[in-house]
Formats: C-alpha cells, sequence, structure tokens
C-alpha cells in the first residue's frame, strides 16, 4: 500500500463556532464551510494548514461516535487519517496481515472522500482513518 501524506488531524470538538475561535479566528486558518455527515451522526469543519487540513468534528447525536468520545476522553485529537492511493488495496494488504478493521469496505464521509477506519488496538490507541479523494 502507499501512503501519501496525513491528510487530515480529526478533532473533536462539543461545538464547531467555538472552535472556529481557536483554529479559524486565533491561528488564521482558512475555514472552507461545514458539511454534516448524516450516516456518521456528525458535522465536520475543514481547515486547509499546507499539505494537510484541520477537520474539527460536532456531534449532531449523543449516541455518534465523536459524542462517545468527548464523553470518555474530553474534546481533542479524535483520528488521525491518511491518504492513500487506492483504499480498497490498502484495506485488503492490511486484512491480510491480521490488522483489526473497523470498516471492512470503505464508506463515503465529507467531501465525498473513501474513508475507513482501522481498530485503536491494532494501532496502539491511535484512531487511523484511510481516506481517498478523487
Ligand atoms: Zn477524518
Amino acid at each position: 500500500m502507499k501512503v501519501l501524506k496525513i491528510d487530515h488531524l480529526g478533532i473533536a470538538v462539543n461545538n464547531i463556532e467555538e472552535g472556529r475561535k481557536f483554529w479559524g479566528d486565533i491561528l488564521g486558518l482558512p475555514f472552507e464551510g461545514e458539511e454534516t455527515v448524516e450516516e456518521q451522526k456528525v458535522t465536520t469543519a475543514f481547515f486547509p494548514v499546507g499539505e494537510s487540513e484541520v477537520e474539527l468534528l460536532e456531534s449532531t447525536s449523543p449516541e455518534g461516535a465523536v459524542a462517545r468520545y468527548i464523553e470518555k476522553k474530553g474534546e481533542g485529537i479524535q483520528h488521525v487519517a491518511f491518504r492513500v492511493e487506492n483504499i480498497e488495496a490498502a484495506l485488503a494488504e492490511l486484512k491480510e496481515k491480521g490488522v483489526k478493521l473497523i470498516d471492512e469496505k470503505p464508506r463515503i464521509g465529507a467531501g465525498g472522500a473513501k474513508i475507513a477506519f482501522l481498530h485503536p488496538k491494532a494501532t496502539k490507541g491511535v484512531l487511523v482513518e484511510l481516506c481517498e479523494r478523487g
């Protein structure tokens, strides 16, 4: 598999508007607008920074993964996303290597990217997202 770069850091926040005050207003990162991905019970906001981006994540429901993360650990970095050339091939390779996956098949995330999560148990505690953008 070919990992191209860190695509983005996913940061769990209680409120994107509040988050924008630091990432947008204070750090001065451009704000690219919000997008709600209902299936994943999350609203995202992307802030490009160099070759990568900061992704703020606000849960749309108390049952969402982001809400549960904040309940357990508080606001903060929730996942690291690596851009790969071919996500299907990457998942097949990881599966063959015995890596525990949350998503065996890619789903569609914010911005229409194909995404899949690896299980934190397989990565020493880091929730890793793979993503492929067209
Ligand atoms: Zn992400």
